[in-house]
C-alpha cells in the first residue's frame, strides 16, 4: 500500500526505468493522495502506469527514492527481507568477532539513505534521509535480530540531513552503549581503536582496508625498512600496515590534531616502537610543497586526501587540487618507490582521475606505471544501476 501516487513529466521517466533510484523535483508533474513526509509513494509515469515504489520527502531536491520496482508491500517484511539480503551478502565478514566492515552501503544495497557499519560486537547506523530517520527503531530491531551484537549506536550528523531537512542525531539506539575506543583487527594484522562517538564518518574509513593490506604486502616483498609517508592519515590505517613490515617507517601528516592523536594511540596498541613513527600536523599541500623543496625522498607515499568535489559543479577546482598534491608527490618519491594515489569525490571518474594523474606527471618529469586500479573494499558493493555509488578510486603507481 502506498500513500500517494507521484507522476512524473513526459520523457522523464528512463533514469527510474533504468532502476535509477533518485526522483529530482524537477522531474515531477504532480502528486495524487495525502502521503505525509518520509511516506511510501508509489511513482507513475505521465499515462498512469506503475515504474516504481519508495518513500517521499518534498523538503528534499531528491523529492522520491525508489525501493522497489515491483507493485509489492514495503511492509515490515519488506525491511527484514532487504536488510537481511545485504548482511547475508556480508557471510565472508560476519563471522569475525572482532572485524570492521560495512554492512549496509545505502543506495548500492538497495537501500538508499541508509549506511551501517559493523566495528566488533558493535553496530553504528546512519540515517541520511528522512524515509530512512522515520523507521530507524525499526531498522535497530531487525539489525539486532539478524546479527549477535551488543549495540547499535546512530551516528547520524552527516551534512547530507541538511538536504533533507534532518537535524543532527548522535544516539544510542539499541542494547548496550558502545565503549569509547572499540578495537577492531584489520586484515588479520593490524589492532585498531575505533572511536564511534567522535570519529569520522562511523569512526572510521573502513574502505581502504584491502589497499592498505595491498601497499604493505609490497613494501613486505620489495622493500624491507621502507620509509613510508601517509598523507592524509587520520587514525594511521595505512601507515599501521605499512609498520608490519620490518624496519619500515612512518611519517603520518594530517590537519586535525585529534586525528594524529589517534594514529600514536593505534601505533601504541600495536605494540610498534614509538620511534618508528613520527606524526606531523599541517595542511598537506603547504607540507608537500616544502617537503619537496627540501629534497625529501621516501620509497612509497600515500595520498588519500577528503572529498575535494562535493558536486560536478566543483570538478575543475577540485582537479586543480588533486594535481597539485599529485605533483608535489610525485617529486618525493625516490626512483622505483610507490604513490599510492586515491580520490573519494564521487564527480571524479576514475577516468578523470587517472588524467589528472597523468598530467601531475608529466609536469613531474617522472615516468611511472600504473601497477593496480584501486576500489573501495568488497563490503562497499557499487551497484550498476547507481554509478554514484562508485566514489573512491585510486592508482597504486610505480615511479622512476
Ligand atoms: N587515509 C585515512 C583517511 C583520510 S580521510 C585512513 O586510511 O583512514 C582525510 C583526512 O584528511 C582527515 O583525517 C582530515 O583531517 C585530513 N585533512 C583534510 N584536509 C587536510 C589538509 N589540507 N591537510 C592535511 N590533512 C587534511
Amino acid at each position: 500500500m502506498s500513500a500517494g501516487r507521484l507522476y512524473l513529466k513526459p520523457n522523464r521517466d528512463r533514469p527510474i526505468i533504468n532502476r535509477h533510484p533518485w526522483i529530482f523535483s524537477g522531474a515531477i508533474r504532480g502528486l495524487e493522495g495525502d502521503p505525509q513526509p518520509g511516506d511510501i509513494i508509489d511513482i507513475r509515469a505521465h499515462d498512469g502506469r506503475f515504474l516504481a515504489r519508495g518513500y517521499w520527502n518534498p523538503h528534499s531536491q531528491i523529492q522520491a527514492r525508489a525501493l522497489t520496482w515491483d507493485e509489492e508491500a514495503i511492509d515490515d517484511d519488506w525491511w527484514l527481507k532487504t536488510i537481511r539480503r545485504a548482511v547475508t551478502a556480508r557471510a565472508h565478514y560476519n563471522g569475525q568477532a572482532d572485524g570492521g566492515y560495512r554492512l549496509i552501503h545505502a543506495e548500492s544495497d538497495y537501500l538508499p539513505g541508509l549506511i551501517v557499519d559493523r566495528y566488533g560486537r558493535f553496530l553504528v547506523m546512519q540515517a541520511l534521509t528522512l524515509g530512512i530517520d522515520k523507521r530507524r527503531h525499526l531498522i535497530a530491531d531487525i539489525l539486532a535480530t539478524l546479527l549477535d551484537v551488543d549495540g547499535i549506536y546512530e551516528r547520524s550528523d552527516a551534512d547530507a540531513r541538511k538536504k533533507e531537512g534532518l537535524e543532527i542525531r548522535n544516539a544510542h539506539i539499541w542494547g548496550h552503549e558502545p565503549p569509547e575506543a572499540i578495537t577492531i583487527t584489520e586484515g588479520g594484522a593490524v589492532k585498531i581503536d575505533v572511536d564511534v562517538y567522535n570519529g569520522h564518518k562511523t569512526g572510521f574509513y573502513l574502505d581502504q582496508a584491502d589497499n592498505r593490506a595491498l601497499l604493505s604486502a609490497h613494501l613486505r616483498a620489495e622493500m624491507p625498512a621502507a620509509r613510508v609517508l601517509n598523507l592524509f592519515s587520520y587514525s594511521g590505517g595505512f601507515g599501521l600496515h605499512a609498520l608490519t613490515v620490518p624496519g619500515a617507517t612512518v611519517t603520518n601528516v594530517d590537519a586535525s590534531l585529534d586525528a594524529l592523536e589517534l594514529a600514536e594511540a593505534n601505533i601504541a596498541l600495536n605494540g610498534f616502537d614509538a620511534e618508528r613513527a613520527e606524526h606531523v600536523q599541517a595542511d598537506v599541500f603547504d607540507y608537500l610543497r616544502d617537503i619537496a623543496d627540501a629534497g625529501a625522498v621516501y620509497d612509497a607515499v600515500i595520498l588519500d586526501p577528503p572529498k575535494f568535489a562535493q558536486s560536478k559543479s566543483q570538478v575543475e577546482r577540485a582537479a586543480r587540487g588533486y594535481k597539485d598534491i599529485n605533483l608535489n608527490a610525485l617529486a618525493v618519491v625516490r626512483p622505483g618507490g610507490y604513490l599510492m594515489t586515491f580520490s573519494c569525490s564521487g564527480a571524479i571518474t576514475a577516468d578523470l582521475f587517472q588524467k589528472i594523474v597523468f598530467g601531475a606527471l608529466v609536469d613531474s618529469g617522472r615516468d611511472a606505471q600504473i601497477v593496480a586500479r584501486l576500489n573501495a573494499t568488497p563490503d562497499h558493493p557499487i551497484a550498476l544501476t547507481f554509478p554514484e555509488g562508485d566514489y573512491l578510486k585510486g592508482l597504486l603507481l610505480r615511479v622512476y
